[in-house]
């Protein structure tokens, strides 16, 4: 398993900050949509490097980008220029098909505000829907799912139905099936920002929990300053560029200054 940086030891902290450990970079990344005088350059030269371990906030107003910079980080989308590394290859979205759905499915796990639960299925089903996808077995896939909800809390909403559950519960089923391929990156789009705010706390001190005990990587969109405060760094996104705008928890001794 993947561990954290540790704040005390000297040599973790160098080998965070050794390039071996970057598990996902962005560099120059541009992103204008539609042409012309139509034309809106979102992303303008956006440039992040992401360690093992690291859990990341990205902060900034609604419409400044940072859904368009997800999905370019999880290949769900192309950069008009600019290139996504992940574990040092970079990501080409006009690769064939099976490549990149791979590299969707397998490397890293997506969180969007909206759950995007099929509303009709158990929540074991909706877990078990992306290992579905890659073809494991039904049964398999279900054991899976249901030891992941196990690990959100939710055992016992097994086999309810998505649209009966509440929308703190939702959100915990979601952050089941981003994770249940085992990705080592998570990408989460204002992963809270439906919920109250106690439900907001109890999934973000979650997503913690599962960020240290899983060793993942984590860079999570979010307008929640408070929450943001505790990731390893924030950084924001000005003008289609990503700057550093603090290491929030300093005393875990992550890298910062990353973005530029
Ligand atoms: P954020 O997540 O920070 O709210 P987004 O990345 O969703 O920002 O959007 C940034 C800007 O890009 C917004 O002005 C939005 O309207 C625009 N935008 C997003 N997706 C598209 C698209 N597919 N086509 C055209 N414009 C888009």
């Amino acid at each position: 398993m993947i561990q954290p940086p540790d704040s005390t030891s000297p040599a973790v902290r160098t080998s965070a900050r050794d390039s071996t450990s970057l598990v996902m970079e962005a560099r120059s990344l541009k992103k204008i949509y539609g042409s012309g005088e139509k034309s809106l350059a979102v992303l303008s030269d956006a440039n992040l490097s992401l360690r093992r371990g690291e859990m990341v906030a990205i902060v900034a107003p609604s419409g400044a980008g940072k859904s368009t910079l997800l999905h370019l980080l999880a290949a769900l989308d192309t950069p008009t220029s600019g290139t996504v590394y992940f574990a040092n290859k970079a990501i080409e979205t006009n690769d064939d098909d099976a490549a990149l759905a791979e590299f969707r499915n397998r490397a890293v796990g997506f969180l969007w505000q909206r759950h995007q639960l099929l509303a009709d299925f158990t929540a074991a089903e909706n877990v078990a829907m992306p290992l579905l996808l890659r073809g494991e077995d039904f049964t398999r896939a279900l054991g899976t799912a249901r030891k992941w909800l196990a690990e959100v809390g939710l055992e016992n909403r097994a086999d309810h139905r998505a649209g009966e559950l509440s929308g703190g519960e939702q959100q915990r089923v979601a952050i089941a099936r981003a994770l249940v391929t085992g990705p080592s990156v998570l990408l989460a789009d204002e992963p809270t920002g439906d919920l109250d705010e106690q439900n907001a706390w109890a999934v973000f001190e979650l997503l913690e929990r599962l960020h240290r005990t899983h060793g993942l990587t984590s860079l999570i969109a979010t307008h929640n300053l408070a929450l943001a405060a505790r990731c390893d760094r924030i950084l924001g996104l000005e003008h289609g560029v990503l700057k550093t705008r603090g290491a929030a928890a300093s005393a875990s001794g992550a890298p910062g200054g990353e973005a530029s």
